[in-house]
C-alpha cells in the first residue's frame, strides 16, 4: 500500500514510522530485526530503508604507497525492504537517490523493487562523496531528485529507457520527497529551496518527509511557507531525540541545523549519560505531542540503529 494511502486511511489519526539503516558490511540482518521488533507494538505502517552510496577509502600499503579503493560500507537495502516486509506484513520504503546511479542502473533498480511488490520510493539526490565537497551525478545520471523522479514517473506511465520494447507495463511507485525546514545547506535561501520543492510537487511528489529538526517552531514555520507556496501535499516531520552530548556538535555539522539554547543548556547541565539521554527523549516527546496536536499526519523517527528511545517516546506519544 502507498504511504499516501496510509495517511488517508488513518481518517487524521497521526501515524508511527521510523527509519533505519542497513547493517555495516559484514553485520547479518538480526540487527536489523532487534531494532525494528521492539517498535512494532505502535504499528508501523511503513518502515523507511536508507540507501548508502560508495566511499573512497585509501589503504596504506608496506612500501608507503596509498591504494584507492571504491566500497559501500551499507549495502542491502532493496533486500531489507523485502525482508521487511515479508517478516512484517507492513510496507517498507526504500531511499533511491541520484549518486552513483546511471539512469539505466536506477530503471534496473526500480523493476527490481516493482517486482518485490514495493509501491513506495523515497526519491533523493543523495550527498556528495564523503571525499568530496561537491556533488557529481554520474554520466548519464541524474543531478538532482526532480530528475530522478521524471524518471520514476516515466515507469509509472510505462516508459522504459529502452523505445522499442515489446512489453511496457507500468509501474505504480508513491513518490516521497525530501524537505528541510531549515533549508538544505547549498541552497542560497528558504525562497530559492521552496522553489525546488514546489517544482517537485508539481512535478509528481506526493509527500514530503523533513529533515530533522529540534525547534518545532522552525517546523510550523516551515510548513506555514509551503502552504503559501501552494505545496498541498502531506508534510511529515523527522525527529531523533539527541542521545549524546557529542551529538550537540555533530549534529548541526551533518545536518545543518540549530539545536534550541533550551536543550543545549539542559545537556550541558546534565550529569550522567543517562541524564542526557533522558533529556533528549523528553524533549522528543514534548516536540511529538505538540506536532501531533498540530495535525502532523505521520511522525518519522530517525533510528540511527537505536530503538530503546524511540520505544519510550512512542508509549508517551501513541
Ligand atoms: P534535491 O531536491 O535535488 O536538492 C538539492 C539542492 O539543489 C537543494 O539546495 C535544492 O534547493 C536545489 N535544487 C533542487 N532541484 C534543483 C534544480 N533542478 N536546479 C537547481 N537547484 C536545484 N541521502 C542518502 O544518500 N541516502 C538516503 O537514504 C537519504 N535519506 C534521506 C532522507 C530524508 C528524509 C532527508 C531529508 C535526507 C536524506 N538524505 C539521504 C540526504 C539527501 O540526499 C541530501 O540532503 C542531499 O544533499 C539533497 O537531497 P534532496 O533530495 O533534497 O536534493
Amino acid at each position: 500500500m502507498k504511504v499516501t494511502e496510509h495517511i488517508e486511511k488513518a481518517n487524521g489519526k497521526a501515524l508511527f514510522s521510523f527509519e533505519i539503516l542497513p547493517p555495516l558490511k559484514g553485520q547479518n540482518i538480526e540487527g536489523i530485526y532487534s531494532t525494528i521488533d521492539p517498535l512494532m507494538e505502535f504499528k508501523p505502517p511503513f518502515v523507511d530503508v536508507t540507501y548508502h552510496r560508495e566511499e573512497y577509502v585509501y589503504k596504506t600499503h608496506k612500501n608507503g604507497l596509498l591504494e584507492k579503493t571504491v566500497t559501500r560500507k551499507r549495502p542491502g537495502t532493496v533486500g531489507i525492504c523485502a525482508a521487511i516486509m515479508h517478516k512484517y506484513k507492513i510496507d517498507a520504503v526504500p531511499h533511491i537517490i541520484c549518486g552513483g546511479f546511471t539512469k539505466q542502473d536506477t530503471e534496473d533498480a526500480l523493476i527490481d523493487l516493482d517486482f518485490l511488490g514495493i509501491d513506495n520510493v523515497l526519491v533523493l539526490r543523495g550527498d556528495p562523496i564523503k571525499s568530496e565537497k561537491r556533488f557529481t551525478p554520474e554520466p548519464n545520471g541524474h543531478a538532482y531528485a526532480i530528475d530522478l523522479m521524471e524518471q520514476v514517473k516515466n515507469l509509472n506511465d510505462g516508459v522504459y529507457l529502452d523505445e522499442d520494447l515489446k512489453y511496457n507495463s507500468p509501474t505504480n511507485f508513491c513518490i516521497g520527497v525530501a524537505g528541510y525546514p531549515e533549508k538544505h545547506f547549498e541552497a542560497p535561501n528558504m525562497k530559492n529551496d521552496l522553489y525546488w520543492l514546489k517544482k517537485k510537487v508539481e512535478n509528481g511528489a506526493e509527500y514530503i518527509v523533513t529533515q530533522m529538526f529540534f525547534d518545532n517552531s522552525k517546523f510550523f514555520e516551515f510548513e506555514r511557507q509551503c502552504r503559501e507556496e501552494g505545496i498541498d501535499v502531506p508534510i511529515i516531520p523527522g525527529l531523533k531525540p539527541l542521545s549524546t552530548e557529542r551529538q550537540l556538535s555533530l549534529l548541526p555539522q551533518i545536518f545543518h541545523l540549530d539545536l534550541p539554547d533550551a536543550l543545549v543548556d539542559e545537556v550541558n547541565k546534565a550529569k550522567s549519560k543517562d541524564a542526557i539521554r533522558e533529556i533528549g527523549v523528553e524533549w522528543c516527546i514534548e516536540q511529538s505531542k505538540e506536532l501531533i496536536k498540530n495535525g502532523s499526519p505521520v511522525l518519522h523517527y530517525y533510528s540511527m540503529g537505536k530503538s530503546k528511545n524511540i520505544q519510550k517516546i512512542a508509549r508517551e506519544v501513541f
